[in-house]
């Protein structure tokens, strides 16, 4: 059992004593032992810095029926959480690593979770754009370029959220001219803990128009001249 820890989120803590959880911690852990998911295994520490990490976005947005687009998920990171929260959620995962959206098949039979979509490939080959309610992202790619990969398939009205270190306030400032021409607008930034020593971020980029459709281009164009 993990040691909860009580400074933090009283709710977000409850949704960890989920079972489903538990059957997540023990799928990955196993799997890890032979596939690349995460440096991270000690249980306290994947409760925290993975599960509850990500089901913080909770506390923020009403997520209930809400379509979603998880961007380099990786071993399921944030999407798969949320979705374990919020049952209703839609859940469409892009990531370019084949063995990870196997691990992830896996996961998704395991735990018996309903309307998730797994897509082997990149996200900027992805032809859905302007269509997600939420698009979210966590330690993918510096913000300048991780704009070109999610804000065009946020719908407008709908939210890019980034999941980001404390230190996030450089590649912002570095992205801004990129959020606009994508369609976004930054409309706040939420920070939070999880633990006594570390505290992350959660900023919400609002999609206020369509994005052109000569966005994503293709990603060496990205790095080479990023917007
Ligand atoms: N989001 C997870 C987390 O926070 O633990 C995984 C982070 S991992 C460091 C980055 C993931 O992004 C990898 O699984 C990688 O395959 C994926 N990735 C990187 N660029 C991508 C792209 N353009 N399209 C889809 N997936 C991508």
């Amino acid at each position: 059992m993990f040691q909860v820890r009580t400074q933090l989120d009283e709710q977000c803590n409850r949704h960890l004593e989920d079972k489903k959880f538990e059957m997540y911690y023990h799928l990955l852990v196993k799997t890890n032992e032979t596939t690349n998911l995460t440096r991270i295994t000690d249980i306290d520490e994947v409760y925290y810095r993975h599960f509850y990490d990500s089901i913080i976005l909770t506390k923020y947005l009403d997520l209930k029926h809400k379509t979603i687009l998880d961007v380099g998920a990786g071993a399921g990171f944030p999407s798969l959480p949320l979705k374990i929260v919020e049952p209703s959620l839609q859940v469409t995962i892009v990531d370019s690593l084949g063995k990870r959206i196997s691990f992830l098949q896996d996961l998704v039979e395991a735990l018996e979770l309903t309307n998730v979509e797994l897509i082997h490939g990149r996200a900027e080959e992805l032809n859905t754009k302007n269509s997600y309610d939420f698009v979210v992202s966590r330690a993918v790619a510096r913000f300048q370029i991780l704009a070109e990969l999610t804000l065009p398939f946020v719908k407008p009205g709908g939210y890019l959220v980034a999941y980001k270190s404390i230190q996030y306030e450089e590649e912002l400032a570095e992205a801004k001219n990129g959020i606009a021409v994508l369609g976004g607008e930054i409309e706040r930034v939420e920070s939070y803990s999880v633990s006594n020593e570390e505290t992350h971020v959660l900023i919400f980029i609002k999609k206020i128009k369509p994005t052109s459709p000569n966005y994503p281009r293709n990603f060496g164009r990205m790095k080479k001249q990023p917007l």
